[in-house]
């Protein structure tokens, strides 16, 4: 099964690419994780993406595109794959297509996890995290036993620059404009599917599953 997760930050892609990844048996790709350890292990590839970013640049999205297409050509990728995090715009959905036809694959799903916005804002608006031992929290799912203090180190919670309503907003403007037209793209080749993002990870985990299981 070869699958795309899409949704807006916060709308729990990364967690329902983790649990299908194990559900399945196939690997959750992140692109963040493949440039980091190409870096690490200082291959051609990492070393022309290092380029770009120490000079403070985007790495372009054809180098992204190469990085993919080798690590969708290994081994574990032999019955599929998830990609969580990619592609984020038009150009690079365009690119990954290409790239996927040259090894002859095509995409079975994209899985689009659908969550309003001010249900997003909330969600990390309640996000704790502890600054000394890195444990996290929610004021409402996943409270701590003394308010905004940690239950491992007693350190004082902090609410993260990253999970504040401004920021948090801007990074959904960002999405809306380049992410979004994807959801298009991706329903004009019928192979979108929307699950509606709101319940518990397990709800949402079956909806899921669900929908992937009636599309096969
Ligand atoms: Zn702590």
């Amino acid at each position: 099964m070869r699958l795309i997760m899409l949704g807006a930050p916060g709308a729990g892609k990364g967690t329902h690419a983790l649990l299908l990844s194990k559900e399945y048996n196939i690997p959750q790709i992140s692109t963040g994780d493949i440039l980091r350890s190409h870096i690490k292990n200082e291959t051609d590839l990492g070393k022309e993406a290092k380029n770009y970013m120490d000079k403070g640049l985007l790495v372009p999205d054809e180098l992204v595109v190469e990085i993919v297409k080798s690590r969708i050509q290994e081994d574990d990728c032999k019955e599929g794959f998830i990609l969580d995090g990619f592609p984020r715009t038009i150009p690079q959905a365009q690119a990954l297509d290409k790239a996927l036809e040259e090894l002859g694959i095509g995409l079975d799903n994209v899985v689009n996890i659908d969550v309003s916005d001010e249900v997003i804002i909330k969600r990390m608006a309640g996000r704790r995290v502890c600054p000394k031992c890195g444990a996290s929290y929610h004021v409402e799912h996943k409270k701590p036993i003394k308010d905004d203090i940690c239950d491992e180190c007693e350190s004082e919670l902090i609410l993260r620059e990253d999970d504040k309503e401004e920021t948090v907003r801007k990074r959904l403007q960002v999405y809306e404009e380049q992410t979004k037209p994807l959801i298009d793209y991706y329903e004009k080749r019928g192979i979108l599917l929307t699950i509606e993002g709101t319940g518990s990870v397990e709800e949402i985990g079956k909806k899921i599953k669900d929908a992937l299981e009636v599309s096969k």
